[in-house]
C-alpha cells in the first residue's frame, strides 16, 4: 500500500507542482482550460490510462472508440441538449444544414456508447455488454474559471457503459462498485463514504417512478453484497443528488481540496462535482439509467421472442485523467508512487571512472521497461538535491567500490536510505514492484 510522504503537511497545489516538475503547461495561444501535457506529465497520464484499461479488461469490459463530435440531434434525443446546452460549445454550422444536423463537441460520451449498442441486434443471452473508452468530452467553461487540471474544457474520462437485463442490474452494480474501490486502493486515494444518490420531487427528473425505486433497491443490494463495512465505509442516502436519468452510487471524499470543491455539477456520467446539497467530492461513480435506453429505443431479444428494453449503467472507475492527476499530485506532494513516477531511479556515478558502469546499469533498467536516467554532471551533492527536488522515486549512487562489487547505494523517497544493494537485485525489485503497482520491498539494511 502506498502512503503519502508526510500526512501532516497541507496538500501542495497541483498547479505549482505541474510547473515546477514540468508536468503540464498552458499557453494563451492554445487557450485557457486546455492544458498541454509535457513528457513527464504524459508518463503519469499514460500510466493512469493503462490502469484504467487493465481494470476494465479484467472486469470483462471491451474497448470501443467513438468520435468526439456528434450531431446536435443526437444530444437533443439524449436529453443533454435540453439540460446542458449552456455548458456545451456552440454548434458548428458547416453550410445550410438543418439545426439538428449541425455538429457539436460532445458534453458526455453516453449517447455515442448507446449508438455502439444500437449498431447490432442483441439477444438476452449475450448480455451484459460492457463498453469502455478513455473518452474526451467537452465543457464550455468560461475563461475566468478555468484553472490547472481541475477546471478544463476537455475532460478525458475513463468511461464505461454497461448494457444489461433488469435481472442483472444488482450484480453489475456490485461489479462496478468493486472495480471503483479497487482503483482507488491502487491509487492510494482514500474514500470516506459511499453516497446513494436518490431523486427528489424535481420534475426535471425523467422516467417512471417505479423503475427509479427498483433501481435504488438494486444499488442497495450491490452495497450489501460488496460488504462496504470491510472497507471501513458506510452508505449515506442522499435524496436530490441523483443524475437526471437515474439513481447512482458515488465514492465520496469529504475533504477534497477546497478548489476542487468548486467543480460544477455532473453532466451525464462525468465524475466530478460537488453540488450545493452534496458533501465532499465524487471520485468514482456507478449510475443506473432507464432513460437513455428508452430515448434511443435500446432493446434486446428476450427468451419470449419479443423485444425488451435494456438497462444502461454508467461506470466511472479511475475517473478523469485531469482530476485524478491533480488529486494524486496534491496527495503525494509531487512524489508519485513508483508505478506513476516519471523517473523511477536516477543513477548518480560518483566519478568519471565509473560512468560506463553506471550507464550499463541504466541500460539494464531501461531494457526491463523501467524509467531510469543517468545524471553525471555536477557535484554529487547537487545531483542528489536535484533528484530530490524533481521528486524522483529513488536514486542510486555508484562509486568505485560499488562498481567493483556489483552494488549501488540506494535512496528511496518513501523508505529512505537503503544502503548497498546488488544492481541485479535492484533491477528485479523495481521490476516486480512496478508490475504490481506497489511500493518497493527492499532487503533489510544491516541496522534493521
Ligand atoms: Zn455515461
Amino acid at each position: 500500500m502506498n502512503s503519502p510522504v508526510n500526512e501532516a503537511h497541507p496538500p501542495h497545489d497541483h498547479r505549482d507542482l505541474g510547473r515546477d516538475l514540468d508536468l503540464f503547461a498552458g499557453d494563451p495561444l492554445v487557450g485557457s482550460g486546455l492544458p498541454l501535457w509535457l513528457p513527464a506529465g504524459s508518463v503519469i497520464r499514460d500510466e493512469l490510462e493503462r490502469l484504467a484499461r487493465d481494470i476494465a479488461r479484467a472486469d470483462g469490459c471491451v474497448g470501443v472508440h467513438t468520435p468526439v463530435l456528434g450531431k446536435r440531434a443526437l444530444f437533443e434525443k439524449s436529453g443533454h441538449w435540453a439540460k446542458f446546452a449552456t455548458d456545451m460549445f456552440p454548434p458548428m454550422a458547416l453550410g445550410d444544414e438543418a439545426p439538428g444536423d449541425q455538429l457539436v463537441l460532445r458534453p458526455a460520451n453516453c449517447p455515442h456508447h448507446a449508438m455502439v449498442y444500437a449498431a447490432r441486434q442483441h439477444s438476452y443471452r449475450e448480455l451484459p455488454l460492457r463498453f469502455n473508452e478513455l473518452a474526451p468530452m467537452f465543457r464550455a467553461e468560461r475563461s475566468g474559471v478555468v484553472s490547472g487540471l481541475t477546471r478544463v474544457r476537455q475532460i478525458n474520462l475513463d468511461d464505461t457503459h454497461v448494457f444489461c437485463r433488469p435481472d442483472q442490474v444488482a450484480d453489475e452494480a456490485e461489479r462496478a462498485l468493486r472495480s471503483a474501490l479497487h482503483a482507488q486502493r491502487v491509487l492510494g486515494m482514500p474514500v470516506d463514504y459511499v453516497r446513494l444518490s436518490l431523486p427528489d420531487a424535481d420534475p426535471g427528473q425523467l422516467g417512471d417512478p417505479a423503475r427509479w425505486a427498483e433501481a435504488a433497491e438494486a444499488l442497495r443490494q450491490a452495497c450489501a453484497a460488496v460488504d462496504l463495512a470491510s472497507y471501513g465505509l458506510e452508505v449515506v442516502e442522499a435524496p436530490g443528488e441523483a443524475a437526471f436519468y437515474g439513481p447512482k452510487l458515488d465514492l465520496q471524499v469529504i475533504d477534497g481540496n477546497a478548489r476542487l470543491a468548486g467543480s460544477p455539477r455532473s453532466i451525464g456520467g462525468a465524475e466530478r462535482g460537488r453540488t450545493s446539497r452534496g458533501v465532499g467530492e465524487t471520485i468514482a461513480t456507478v449510475q443506473l439509467d432507464f432513460v437513455q435506453p428508452q430515448r434511443f429505443d435500446l432493446v434486446y431479444d428476450g427468451p419470449d421472442g419479443s423485444e425488451h428494453q435494456v438497462v444502461m449503467i454508467h461506470r466511472g472507475t479511475v475517473g478523469s485523467m485531469e482530476r485524478v492527476t491533480a488529486a494524486l499530485l496534491e496527495r503525494y506532494a509531487g512524489r508519485m508512487p513508483l508505478w506513476l513516477n516519471p523517473i523511477q531511479l536516477r543513477v548518480l556515478p560518483v566519478s568519471e571512472t565509473v560512468d560506463d558502469v553506471a550507464r550499463g546499469f541504466v541500460d539494464a533498467l531501461v531494457a526491463r521497461g523501467l524509467r531510469a536516467e543517468l545524471d553525471a554532471s555536477g557535484s554529487l551533492g547537487a545531483r542528489i538535491r536535484a533528484s530530490r527536488a524533481r521528486r524522483d522515486y529513488a536514486f542510486a549512487v555508484l562509486g568505485e567500490s560499488e562498481a567493483v562489487d556489483g552494488s549501488v547505494q540506494v535512496n528511496d523517497v518513501f523508505a529512505g536510505y537503503r544502503g548497498s544493494v546488488q544492481r541485479g537485485a535492484v533491477v528485479d525489485i523495481l521490476t516486480d514492484a512496478y508490475a504490481a503497482r506497489c511500493a518497493l520491498s527492499w532487503p533489510p539494511t544491516p541496522a534493521e
